[in-house]
């Protein structure tokens, strides 16, 4: 307990509540700017469990506010929640962390979310996070949203039933195009790790049961223009998650092919199980292409674009926004 110590001597922890962190499970989506940040925070404070889920690997633009990560993981190639985990362990041994290197969708939220005692949003879209609020409402888990962008982010903390859902907030996701994205207004590192770090505290807040401090309505922040806002929200009884219990984004099939935002790529994901690795190589070689391959993925260039292809089948396409191409490129270069 002795690592600890200074967060035992908190009266509102104590040795009690630390021992309680320590059998608790936490899952982060996303191991990004938020994710990086929220993953150290619970590892240093001795969160028992840690599942983080990312379907990304590492590049030098995610450097600026990954704390995570670093030049070595990039030439190492490594996907962040492999770096992640390797980082985390150095810093905490007597957890257990658990990485897993996949895309988070509806047909996969219940399987990996189930038997958490708390959810974090580190992801970086509006898709994933009305995913995640039909979850919590099933499955009946608390959840924390966080987003930034450029300068300002916002937090707040979801226990079904007890405060508002995000779709009494927000009923309809916004259309395409209608909100600013990290491509169109970037992000600073020091409100990264601000809204991070305010999840970490919600979560520790919950896992302690201490649901009377978490904050109540959303917390915005903008640290360029330096205004710090709480804005009231009230649960709406005709929500259609948490009212009606229909959870539509649950329902929804998984588009096969998406735009990564803040990536300029397309990640094709024909939810295959396995692909024949050897076979595609070969094919690949025998066109003259240089392949890349190492235990988490293969990847080459191909006309103007880098393909790396996961062994699930997922693919990632960069420097495309062009849906159409990306997945004809998948169909001609790794096979339908
Ligand atoms: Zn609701």
């Amino acid at each position: 307990m002795e690592r600890y110590e200074k967060q035992i001597i908190f009266g509102e922890i104590g040795v009690e509540g630390q021992k309680k962190l320590l059998n608790k499970k936490a899952i982060i989506i996303g191991c990004g700017a938020l994710g990086t940040v929220i993953a150290n925070n619970l590892t240093r404070s001795g969160v028992g469990y840690i599942k983080i889920v990312d379907r990304d690997y590492i590049e030098l633009s995610n450097l600026q506010r990954q704390i995570l990560f670093d030049e070595e993981d990039i030439k190492e190639n490594l996907p962040k929640v492999i770096a992640a985990e390797r980082k985390l362990r150095k810093i905490n041994s007597e957890i257990k962390i658990e990485p897993l290197l996949t895309d988070v969708n509806s047909t996969n939220i219940e399987e990996i979310c189930k038997g958490m005692d708390i959810i974090l949003d580190a992801t970086d879209n509006l898709q994933t996070r009305y995913l995640i609020n039909d979850l919590s409402i099933k499955l009946n888990i608390p959840w924390i949203y966080g987003a930034v962008i450029g300068s300002s982010g916002m937090v707040h903390t979801i226990i079904p039933n007890e405060t508002p859902c995000l779709r009494c907030m927000f009923p309809e996701i916004p259309t395409i195009g209608a909100t600013e994205t990290c491509d169109t207004a970037g992000v600073l590192n020091s409100i990264t790790s601000i809204v991070a770090s305010l999840e970490s505290m919600e979560a520790i807040k919950i896992l302690l049961d201490k649901k009377s401090t978490v904050i109540k309505g959303l917390q915005y922040i903008d640290i360029w223009t330096n205004d710090f806002e709480h804005i009231d929200m009230n649960i709406d009884e005709n929500c259609i998650a948490c009212g009606k219990n229909n959870f539509e984004f649950m329902n929804r099939s998984t588009e096969e092919a998406v735009y990564l935002c803040g990536k300029n790529s397309i990640q094709v994901n024909p939810m295959q199980k396995e692909i024949s690795a050897e076979n595609i190589v070969r094919r690949l070689k025998s066109l003259d292409i240089d392949v890349k391959q190492n235990a988490y993925f293969i990847k080459f260039d191909i006309e103007d674009v880098q393909i790396t292809l996961f062994y699930d089948g997922r693919a990632i396409i960069k420097n495309t926004n062009d849906i159409k191409r990306a997945t004809s490129l998948y169909a001609r270069y790794i096979g339908n």
